[in-house]
């Protein structure tokens, strides 16, 4: 057994399970399970949790199955503008971007934010600009649309037109990914990248990039990152607001979790979902919609991913730690 875990999402915005096919389903488990080695591997050797969920969500960002990075939702201009967030539950850090057009990994540009010391959030060229300075891969936007967006977008745009919108699918809607993670030393720390949902308006963002609503970790208490529309999300201040329901009322992350998800939110009629990571390493991922793109490793090392009803276990990671880091 170990006494650290690591839990992801890949949005909450996936495809009826008929309409995915046995291929593409293949594909994205085997990014979610990169995914989470990636993260484990960090973890394994006693390293940080904010290393580790920033490993996760990179993979994440670089796989054109999911809604963050490589393969992000197009706003309503045809165009990208990605947000992403990550905070170090130890020392309450964190660091955002939003509305960024060319930084490759959006969550290495938050995490820069983070290391700044002084800064919470920047936005737009300027964002772009801080991460170009600091030497992190810059793209052409193009990098980030692919043929799967670009049709969703199509369709929500026919929906607009039509004032069909309520018949979009949740996948032509919206995604985002996220980490939660707790490591050897007990600190906890979560991370969040998005497009946003399909269609935006430009300058539109969501809670992803916003500390306390789509991304938050506070050691002792939870790790949480929120999928689903972000403007509900920033309203209930859903990451914070779990944490505050397990410090102050003494719930179940477990219980924290659906009751915001599955309750507080439910009257907006929205597709939500989180994953969040407790200080005992004990994972939850509640969610609403057909499915979400969703895995997590165990404390006893076990690691597994699901996006829809069945989850799967992939495999056995080792769980021996070496001498853990503080920070
Ligand atoms: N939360 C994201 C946003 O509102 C989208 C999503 O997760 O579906 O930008």
């Amino acid at each position: 057994m170990s006494n650290f875990a690591i839990a992801i999402h890949g949005g909450c915005g996936v495809m009826a399970k008929v309409d995915l096919s046995e291929a593409e389903w293949i594909d994205a488990r085997a990014d979610l399970a990169k995914a989470l080695r990636s993260g484990w591997a960090v973890l394994k050797k006693g390293g940080r949790a904010l290393d580790a969920v920033q490993a996760a969500v990179e993979v994440m960002e670089d796989s054109p199955h999911f809604n963050a990075g490589h393969g992000a939702a197009l706003n309503a201009a045809g165009g990208h503008e990605l947000d992403a967030s990550i905070m170090d539950g130890q020392t309450l850090a964190a660091g955002a971007i939003a509305a960024t057009r060319r930084i490759r990994n959006p969550v290495q540009a938050a995490r820069a934010v983070l290391d700044s010391g002084n800064l919470v959030m920047l936005v737009g060229p300027a964002a772009d600009d801080y991460a170009q300075a600091r030497g992190l891969a810059m793209v052409e936007p193009s990098y980030f649309t692919t043929p799967r967006r670009q049709k969703a977008l199509a369709a929500m745009q026919a929906h607009e037109r039509a004032g069909t919108i309520k018949a979009a699918s949740e996948a032509e809607k919206h995604g985002t990914v996220g980490a939660v993670a707790l490591d050897a030393a007990g600190h906890l720390a979560a991370a969040t990248s998005t497009g946003g949902y399909t269609n935006k308006p430009v300058g539109r963002v969501g809670d992803s990039p916003i500390i306390g609503a789509g991304t938050y970790a506070r050691d002792g208490v939870c790790a949480v990152s929120g999928t689903g529309q972000g403007e509900f999300f920033i309203r209930h201040v859903v990451g914070h607001e779990i944490a505050s329901r397990v410090a102050y009322l003494g719930e179940t992350l477990e219980n924290a979790a659906a009751r915001v998800i599955l309750r507080d939110l439910k009257p907006y009629g929205i597709g939500t979902g989180l994953v969040g990571v407790d200080a005992h390493g004990t994972v939850t991922a509640p969610y609403n919609t057909d499915g979400m793109f969703r895995g997590w490793v165990t404390i006893s090392g076990d690691l597994f991913v699901a996006s829809h009803h069945e989850v799967y276990f992939i495999e056995r990671l080792g769980t021996a730690s070496g001498s853990a880091t503080t920070a």
